[in-house]
């Protein structure tokens, strides 16, 4: 078995599961291996039963003494017993609703057996027993948990994974002399110790080396797109389309100075014989999206194609509305190309993109899929970035040759951050809002008063506003049915808000769905919508003017400042509420950051200083970035020492660290994922 290895020949995968598998993104050995748990349990190891403590995970030795007939109880669960014993004492098991778990038991026998201690005055019981087999019994044990889907279970993922850490070696990946500066564990350790970690200190340190390992292959995929760019930057020469001063007359308001300057900065770029590689950083509502299309506009009227990326169909829909709107005089041709245009329209795109009839695509990702080409692609711009990262930046300005690229985002990153994340680009900043914007009017609340704030949202819709109630994602796991956002809007839907028009969205519905459901929040149709943050960036519905943020100290600030930009686009006074479960200072002294400030910078810095990792772990924030243990903020110091050692590394002349190099690149251009073990 080596890495490339399809899982169906793994030992234990049936065919059905290694279908199950391959949903969950595992075609083979080094999918599964990359399948990090997103948690661990500990299980406490005890000789006694005397020696279990309340709520404690253990495993124990024990023999059966009886096993009870079930009993029917009031609320209508079956409860089925086993009493245990070990020497003198007894203890029991129980189970509710599994009527068949104890049957793996036979009066009489010894077993080790796992589960959660309940203590009840003197009565000690183990819920959910299991058995245990193949076990030590020297040491406590750390459990990993895994995200689960499509119907596996934790045990099996735990039980395929620990067979192929038995039969398969990795070799060391990251150059020795970075091993041995940082104390590292081998690759090889690091791997095993995530999975199944032998005590919490491996663990830590494998989840150090693995999370540097992770940030120095993305700093070195950045410096070689850095590098690329230095020496492979042929551009077009656009000229300044005199059509331009047309436009400019004719749009809907006037440009800020920020927006005037950074339509100049960009113009700059299109005329210099030289590529554009630009980062256009702005706060939620500085007008962003007009840049880009006076730019694209120049770009087509020197003869050129231009594509513009959303991240979602959502904001796809509303740039190419816009952009429709801003360029309606002039005869060009506009198009969408999204997850849900149907089979024949898409193949109709990509023929008139290939044969050059398209002026401006706005798309979603899948415009970056391999079968789309474009005749004379010349500018491409990604909106919200942060959530592509490099790879398909990179990826994304393969489609034609020498063509400028305009990255916008909208997550103001601390200079000192985005010269490790955005090292490959040149910077604008639109630093000013549009005038006559109000100011959101922030405050915070204990959850506890939930109901008085549902009120004063009730309120606002009486006066024909609507309401935005926002969730964090939490991922489903084996206790939880429904995630957050489903059980809140059934919640809301029978009590709070059972005579209003309420609608849930999140990221995994059909698109289709999705659609539905904002187009009527757009009309005004829904005037409350449930969500997680899929609506984080960009949607733009004036008529929606609160703003309520569920768990909010789960949110990172730079994030819930976005969300509050979902409100105050319009006339209307606009209100973002943050219910917090406020258990400490910390968690006081954050959202205070919010209400005292506006300023998206600043705020990003003070997020930067004030989140720790470890209030954060198990909460992806990079998500969509391509890593998959590290998050750029909660780990920037490791990123720093990471990018610092990359650099190190592109620069030595050294003959071991080249080959060293030509081989990492060689990897990293093989490897999708930024922890390379091939
Ligand atoms: P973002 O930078 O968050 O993407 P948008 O480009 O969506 O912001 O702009 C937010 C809103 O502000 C849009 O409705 C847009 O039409 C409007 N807008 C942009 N620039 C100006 C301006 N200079 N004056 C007035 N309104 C503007
Ligand atoms: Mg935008």
């Amino acid at each position: 078995m080596d890495i490339y290895s399809d899982i169906k020949y793994i030992k234990g995968v049936g065919p059905k599961m290694a279908e199950n598998l391959n949903m969950c993104g595992i075609f083979n050995v080094l999918d599964i291996l990359l399948y990090f748990p997103r948690d661990y349990e500990n299980v406490s190891v005890h000789k006694s039963i005397l020696e279990c403590v309340e709520s404690e995970n253990v495993i124990i030795e024990c023999n059966v003494l009886n096993i009870l007939k079930d009993v029917r109880l009031k609320n209508n669960k079956t409860l089925s017993t086993i009493v245990f014993s070990q020497g003198e004492n007894k203890f029991k098991g129980k189970w509710f609703n599994q009527k068949y778990a104890k049957n793996s038991f036979k009066v009489s026998n010894n077993y080790i057996i796992t589960g959660k201690v309940n203590k009840f005055k003197e009565e000690i019981t183990i819920m959910n027993p299991k058995i245990v087999k193949n076990t030590s019994m020297d040491s406590n044990k750390i459990i990993a948990k895994y995200p689960l889907k499509n119907n596996i279970t934790n045990n099996f993922f735990n039980k395929i994974i620990s067979g192929v850490l038995s039969d398969i070696n990795i070799t060391e990946s990251l150059p020795l002399w970075i091993v041995d500066k940082y104390g590292f564990c081998s690759l090889e350790d690091a791997v095993r110790n995530i999975h199944s970690p032998k005590s919490s200190e491996l663990l830590d340190e494998s989840r150090r080396r693995l999370k540097f390992q992770e940030l120095f292959t993305y700093s070195l995929k950045i410096l070689m797109l850095k590098e690329f760019i230095k020496f492979h930057n042929d551009g077009i020469q656009f000229k300044i389309a005199p059509e331009l001063t047309l436009l400019k007359d004719q749009l809907p308001f006037e440009l800020t100075r920020a927006q005037s300057r950074v339509v100049r900065e960009i113009l700059i770029d299109q005329k210099r014989d030289k590529g554009m590689n630009r980062l256009l950083q702005g706060d939620v509502g500085s007008g962003k999206t007009i840049v880009a299309i006076i730019t694209m506009f120049n770009v087509v009227k020197n003869g050129y194609q231009t594509s513009m990326m959303a991240p979602t169909e959502i904001l796809a829909k509303q740039h190419y509305a816009e952009i429709q709107n801003v360029l309606k005089d002039f005869p060009l041709n506009i198009k969408l190309l999204s997850g849900s245009t149907s089979a024949k329209n898409k193949q109709l795109i990509k023929d008139e993109l290939k044969n050059g009839t398209i002026d401006i695509i706005i798309g979603t990702h899948a415009l970056i899929e391999d079968n789309v080409e474009f005749k004379n692609l010349g500018m491409v711009v990604t909106d919200e970035q942060h959530r592509f990262g490099v790879s398909q930046r990179n990826r994304f300005s393969n489609k034609g040759k020498n063509i400028d690229i305009l990255v916008m985002t909208a997550t103001p990153i601390p200079r000192t951050l985005s010269l490790y994340l955005y090292g490959d680009l040149d910077v604008s900043i639109i630093d000013e809002l549009p005038p006559g914007r109000q100011k959101i009017d922030t405050s915070y609340e204990n959850m506890s008063s939930s109901d008085h704030v549902y009120d004063f949202a009730l309120n606002e819709i009486n006066k024909g506003r609507q309401v935005y109630i926002v969730c964090p994602l939490v991922e489903e796991n084996e206790d939880m049915k429904l995630s957050s956002v489903e059980m809140l809007y059934e919640k809301l839907k029978k009590e709070q808000f059972k005579d209003t028009n309420i609608a849930m969205i999140y990221g995994k519905m059909p698109s289709k769905l999705k659609n539905e459901v904002m187009d009527k929040f757009k009309d005004g149709e829904i005037k409350v919508l449930v969500s997680t943050t899929v609506i984080e960036v960009g949607v733009n519905v004036p008529n929606a003017t609160v703003m309520i943020i569920e768990n909010s100290e789960r949110f990172g600030l730079a994030q819930l400042h976005q969300l509050r930009g979902r409100v105050g686009r319009g006339k209307y006074k606009s209100y973002c509420i943050l219910l917090a479960k406020i258990t400490n200072n910390i968690v006081r002294k954050r959202l205070e950051v919010l209400i005292k400030s506006n300023d998206g910078f600043y705020i990003a810095e003070e997020d930067l200083k004030t989140r720790g990792a470890g209030e954060l772990f198990g909460i992806r924030q990079s998500g969509e970035s391509g890593l998959i243990l590290a998050d750029v903020i909660c780990d920037i110091d490791i990123l720093k020492l990471a990018n610092n050692e990359a650099k190190n590394l592109i620069q030595s002349n050294n003959s071991e660290d080249v080959v060293v190099k030509n081989d990492i690149i060689e990897k990293i251009k093989k490897s999708s994922n930024y922890i390379c073990f091939n």
